[in-house]
This record gives structure tokens, C-alpha cells and sequence, in this order.
């Protein structure tokens, strides 16, 4: 019985991306948090006008063409202050009273990336793509990020 060859990517050089035509690497990480909300403007008897809750997953995908440490995009440890935000700010909250716009998950997509630019991004190598918020298992809102480094 031979035994398998190792993964060429975990021997000898780190692997050259280039040669990927430029796609370079992209991670994720979902995060979640409980909240309530509730959204005006709709027609009157719409079930979205009523006080609700969700359970939110929010997914950053960051992407790099060149790793660091033992091979990563960004450590995923470093993402921390994002998952201290949600659940200091968002977790268990009306979002009605966080958010200074109606809160659906297309603007709840756009606030996230912009706190995650602000605040999480200048201290890490990886640069964020896309913010997604899932209200349901079936249903999400992508903002993606321009190169805005
Ligand atoms: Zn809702």
C-alpha cells in the first residue's frame, strides 16, 4: 500500500497566484446575532410592518493575492472586533433604534461594510469584498466592495 502523495501546496514554496490569472484568494466567515426590527413604508396588513425577529448571519468575504503567516488571506482571529461590534451593538437590539435608516438587510449590508472599512479593515491584509445578511435561510443581501484602499 503507498501511502498519499502530500498536497504540493503544504511542501517546499509557498504557492506563486499569479499564475491563476490575478483571481487570487477569497475567505469568508458568517457571523450571527438575534434582533428585532420592523420596516414602515410598506402596505398596510404586509407582515414586515409588524415587530418581528430574525436570526441574522452576516458573511465578510475578504480577498488577497498574497498570503501571510503560514497561509493565510487575513487570520480569522483578526476579525474579532467585527464579531465584538455585532454583539455589542446588534445582538438582541431593535434595529429600528440602531440604524438611522429603515432597517432591511440591503442597509443593514451597507452599514456593516462601511463599520468593517472603518474599523477592521486598515488593520488587516486582506481586503473586504462583500458583506451578505441572511434574515432566512432562503433570502440575502450582498453589498459588494469596490478597491477602495
Ligand atoms: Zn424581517
Amino acid at each position: 500500500m503507498t501511502s498519499p502523495r502530500p498536497c504540493s501546496a503544504l511542501v517546499g514554496s509557498p504557492p506563486d497566484l499569479r499564475d491563476l490569472g490575478g483571481a487570487g484568494l477569497t475567505i469568508g466567515k458568517t457571523f450571527t446575532f438575534e434582533a428585532a426590527h420592523r420596516l414602515n413604508g410598506l402596505p398596510d396588513g404586509h407582515k414586515c410592518g409588524r415587530r418581528h425577529g430574525h436570526s441574522y448571519q452576516v458573511t465578510v468575504e475578504l480577498t488577497s493575492d498574497e498570503l501571510v503567516g503560514p497561509g493565510f488571506v487575513t487570520d480569522f482571529g483578526d476579525l474579532a472586533p467585527f464579531a465584538a461590534y455585532l454583539a455589542e451593538h446588534l445582538d438582541h437590539r431593535d434595529l429600528n433604534e440602531v440604524l438611522t435608516v429603515e432597517p432591511t438587510s440591503e442597509h443593514l449590508a451597507v452599514h456593516l461594510a462601511r463599520w468593517f472599512l472603518d474599523n477592521v479593515q486598515p488593520g488587516i491584509p486582506g481586503r473586504l469584498v462583500a458583506v451578505t445578511v441572511s434574515e432566512t435561510s432562503k433570502t440575502w443581501a450582498r453589498c459588494t466592495v469596490g478597491n477602495v484602499a
